[in-house]
């Protein structure tokens, strides 16, 4: 077994190769801290290459009044559009309303709409869904992406697949980006300022003793033995 303890003693030891793993790395690496992260696959093989390649500013969480969330998350999502053009594009969504919509009734919108307006009875009044658009347009100081507008179905081309009692829609911005290599990507990027990136090297336990963490990995080499101040489980939701 090697004995990484003799030698160097990282300030960070990360479990787990996901976007969460390789983001905190890259993050760390670029404030300074050494970081050692292992991935017992490949980077990226877990759910940050299974997601709906979204990434986007939280529209619905408007619906519960998470304000903070919502423009923190708006104004990352230009951050990264401009950091990465070459993986991320914006894509536009459609919202047909139909009068018959009803909206989920445990939200503390909805449970405000029913005290305000209880005739509502679960719909969504138009100003109110535009309201949010336009909440969601101008939160986040947004550059780049096109604002959200108003169709009429019954002429737009987006109306063309739906059922003829959509006759309205809004229309806005979120985006898409090719999640497995942003995970590979902020990867590259903590290695190449300073961080040692493990893959096919499965964590088998961690101990803390003192002010280390001692942890044992298995990889391709056979096992060894690793030491940090800190240690971020970052192995996944599985
Ligand atoms: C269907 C679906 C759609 C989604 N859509 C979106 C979306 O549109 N937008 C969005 O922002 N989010 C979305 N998400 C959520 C997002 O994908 C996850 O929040 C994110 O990928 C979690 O990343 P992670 O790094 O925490 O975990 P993971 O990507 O699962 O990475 C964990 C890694 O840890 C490794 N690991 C585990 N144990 C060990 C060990 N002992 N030693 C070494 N390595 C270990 C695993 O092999 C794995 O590679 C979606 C998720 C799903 C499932």
């Amino acid at each position: 077994m090697k004995d990484m303890a003799a030698g160097v003693v990282s300030d960070l030891f990360i479990i787990g190769g996901g976007i969460n793993g390789c983001g905190i790395a890259r993050d760390a690496t670029g404030r300074g801290l050494s970081v050692t992260l292992a991935e017992q696959g490949d980077l990226a093989q877990g759910t940050s290459s299974a997601s709906t390649k979204l990434f986007h500013g939280g529209l619905r969480y408007l619906e519960y009044f998470e304000f903070r969330l919502v423009r923190e998350a708006l104004e990352e999502r230009e951050t990264l559009l401009v950091a990465m053009p070459h993986i991320s594009w914006p894509m536009r969504f459609v919202l047909p309303l139909s009068p018959e919509m009803r909206f989920e009734t445990t939200t503390p919108t909805s449970r405000l709409l029913r005290w305000v307006m209880p005739w509502a009875k679960g719909r969504r009044p138009d100003w109110l869904i535009r309201l949010g658009l336009f909440m969601y347009d101008t939160m986040g100081g947004r550059k780049i992406l096109p604002g959200a507008r108003s169709l009429d179905l019954t002429r737009d081309p987006a109306g063309k697949p739906l059922r003829p009692k959509f006759r309205k829609a809004f229309e806005y911005s979120d985006c898409w980006v090719e999640d497995s290599r942003l995970v590979v990507l902020n990867a590259r990027d903590a290695e190449q300022r300073g961080a040692k990136i493990m893959t096919r090297t499965r964590v088998v336990s961690a101990e803390r003793q003192g002010d280390l963490w001692h942890i044992l990995t298995e990889g391709p080499d056979g096992r060894a033995q690793h030491q940090a101040r800190a240690l971020v489980n970052a192995g996944g939701p599985g």
